[in-house]
């Protein structure tokens, strides 16, 4: 049924709030307003676009808790995250706010036969945003920051699971002194997208999701030829060589996975750990698991809580029973736990094998799937075998190792000696299955510019 979403507490499986969506008449409304909107943001001056986007941050920042709250209670993410999710969107508000005037420079490009030569970047105008439930500010405004700032305006298809951070984000730009209508939330479901996109006041489309949603929208998009940009699903590799600082990279892999409750697209999902420090790196994992405060998401206390969903939860488990079958060694977890709402335990595979669902398929959700390897060309062989394209780590002492194996890996970016994070100042995105474009830095802002080539003779 696509009239109505009921968003349900993941720790309780409770229902939270029944929503109608919109329809047909209601969103080409809002389509027709995004659009007027559009006419006057587009040559509003960069300063006071600027000056608003600071503005959003203090708001986010200074109602963080009443932000953060709602993440939790619609998908379960822990409190001391949810919190730190909100701060980061506030932060980036104020690096693009200061990168402005450098990012949006006009280029020069001197060439013969002309006395001036050079590109202006240009507002495009609305575009549209599919995005998912794991980070629903982060996701959502990783995009909406900088394209606020270029002058284009955004509308939001949500995940039905976040319906209530899909309407606190409008709320927030209003209370920030946005004018109307530069960020709208649709309240639709995913079927109901189509006609957005080819609606002829959208003109680009940007998707936060999985494969198979990456995949529909960016077939309509082609058909009416609307640039989009896809940040998909991830299996990422985290090398350990023999001569890393075990101290060091033990706990980085521990958060690179168990953060977010297992369900972060940019999370280390495949350890390729060297048979010299194999055992020490499975048993320092174990410890840490063993670590873990469980329970309510809502509590400071809380290090790990719900899945977000029970679909997700069932898939994980899927997964996990496949490849014991196939022989991989249950170190910890592997069952659900005995509490309401969609707790999975923390789970650790050792002795994976390639052929297994685990290293094959994505791992949305709290698993741990360690392989061992004989050597680095063993492991990069690995990392490599994914349909997946997302990130990717090497740990290593001798960093001169790591960007070398880090040059081999066919992914939008590498971590030596870290974890893969989303950092403003550099882009993001994805290769293979995990998509194409990029997101935030000076390449991000610049995906939906109109790039508009100047020429003086
Ligand atoms: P989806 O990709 O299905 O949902 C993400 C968004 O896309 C939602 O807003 C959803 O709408 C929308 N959507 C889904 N299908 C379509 C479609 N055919 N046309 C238009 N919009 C669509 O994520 P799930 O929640 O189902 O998660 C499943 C998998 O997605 C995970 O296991 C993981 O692999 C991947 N994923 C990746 C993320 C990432 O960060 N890259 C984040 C979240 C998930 P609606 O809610 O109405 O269905």
């Amino acid at each position: 049924d696509n009239t109505k979403i009921v968003t349900v507490n993941p720790a309780t499986g409770e229902e939270i709030a029944h929503y109608d969506t919109y329809d047909f008449v209601q969103v080409n409304e809002i389509l027709a307003e995004v659009d007027s909107a559009w006419e006057i943001w587009k040559k509003e001056d960069l300063c006071h676009r600027r000056n608003l986007l600071r503005r959003l941050g203090e708001e986010f920042r200074s109602d963080r808790e009443y932000y953060a709250k709602q993440m939790t209670l619609e998908m379960g993410k822990i409190r001391r995250e949810a919190l730190a999710e909100i701060d980061k969107v506030a932060m980036y508000c104020d690096f693009y706010a200061d990168k402005a005037e450098e990012f949006l420079a006009d280029e020069h490009i001197p060439v013969a036969g002309a006395q001036k030569s050079y590109v202006r970047f240009e507002p495009l105008g609305p575009v549209l945003a599919v995005m998912p439930w794991n980070f629903p500010f982060w996701q959502v405004m990783r995009f909406a920051v900088p394209n606020t700032l270029a002058g284009n305006v955004t509308v939001l298809k949500h995940a039905a699971e976040v319906t209530g951070c899909a309407l606190l984000l409008e709320e927030a730009f209003k209370k920030a002194g946005f004018p109307e209508n530069i960020f709208r939330t649709l309240v639709i479901r995913g079927p109901q997208v189509k006609p957005v996109i080819e609606s002829s006041v959208i003109r680009g489309v940007t998707l936060t999701g999985s494969v198979g949603a990456g995949s529909s929208v960016a077939t309509i998009c082609g058909r009416s030829l609307k640039k989009s940009v896809m940040e998909l699903g991830g299996s990422d590799a985290f090398i350990v060589l023999e001569d890393v600082d075990m101290d060091a990279c033990a706990p980085i892999a521990f958060k690179s996975r168990f953060a977010n409750n297992g369900q972060v697209c940019i999370s280390a999902k495949r350890f390729l750990v060297h048979e010299d420090v194999y055992d020490a790196f499975v048993a320092e994992q174990k410890i840490l698991v063993e670590s873990l405060h469980i329970g309510d998401p809502l509590l400071e206390r809380t290090d790990y809580g719900p899945m977000s969903k029970l679909e997700s939860l069932e898939q994980i488990e899927r997964q996990v029973k496949e490849s014991i079958a196939l022989g991989a060694k249950l170190v910890a977890g592997g069952h659900r736990l005995d509490m309401s709402g969609f707790y999975y335990a923390p789970t650790i595979l050792a002795d994976v094998t390639p052929d297994m669902p685990v290293f094959r398929e994505e791992t949305f959700g709290p698993v741990m799937t360690i392989l061992k390897v004989k050597d680095e060309k063993e492991a990069v062989r690995l990392a490599n075998d994914s349909p997946f394209g997302l990130g990717g780590n090497v740990w290593t002492t001798d960093i001169e190792r790591g960007q070398r194996v880090a040059a081999q890996i066919e992914t939008g970016s590498v971590f030596v000696n870290s974890f893969t994070q989303s950092i403003p100042a550099l882009p993001f995105g994805g290769t293979k299955l995990s998509g194409y474009g990029r997101e935030m830095s000076s390449y991000g802002i610049k995906e939906f510019m109109n790039a508009k080539t100047i020429f003086v003779a």
